[in-house]
């Protein structure tokens, strides 16, 4: 099954998702993940449903009566950051628990509702079934420069022979 930070990174950029989904983390990776981790663990301390695993896959951050919670350090990546929760709120669907999804970002003091449309369920069905594809080939996908790429974790791995002539 996918997890949510699959469905993120499958918006963002299909090379980072195959290469994360293989196990090539890179240190900078690594401190990103404890940074957001720690976060996590420190949200939402009023709220007796935190962390909560979805078989084994996917980790809600919090769970009220009407939402689904995540936490985010900043808002970098927000169609993203949607898809990933539109995901949960597909899988949750498909379950029988109908939520929203409450998006809060720390660094910029805001939250972001999700909604679930008719449209979205074929949009996340779609990626499900494309992401499947991008992780039985053998080699990643070719690089593509994207503008976010100076700042993402792989960007020594992608780019390294960049300039060597
Ligand atoms: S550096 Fe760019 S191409 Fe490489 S994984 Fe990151 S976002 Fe994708």
């Amino acid at each position: 099954m996918v997890s949510g930070v699959q469905m993120q990174y499958y918006k963002v950029c299909k090379r980072k998702l195959w290469l994360f989904s293989k196990g090539i983390a890179m240190e900078n990776e690594h401190e990103r993940v404890i940074e957001g981790k720690i976060l996590h663990e420190r949200a939402y301390p009023r709220l007796e449903d935190r962390e909560i695993l979805v078989d084994d896959t996917f980790k809600l951050d919090a769970l009220d009566k009407e939402y689904v919670r995540e936490i985010k350090i900043s808002s970098k990546m927000p169609e993203a950051d949607r898809f990933q929760m539109l995901y949960y709120l597909y899988e949750l669907k498909k379950r029988g628990i109908t939520k929203k999804g409450l998006i809060s970002y720390t660094k910029e003091r805001k939250t972001e509702e999700v909604e679930l449309t008719e449209k979205d369920e074929s949009a996340i069905e779609k990626a499900i079934k494309e992401i499947y594809v991008i992780l039985q080939s053998p080699s990643p996908p070719r690089l593509k420069k994207l503008p976010y790429c100076t700042k993402c974790a792989y960007y020594e791995f992608c780019f390294a022979l960049e300039g060597d002539d």
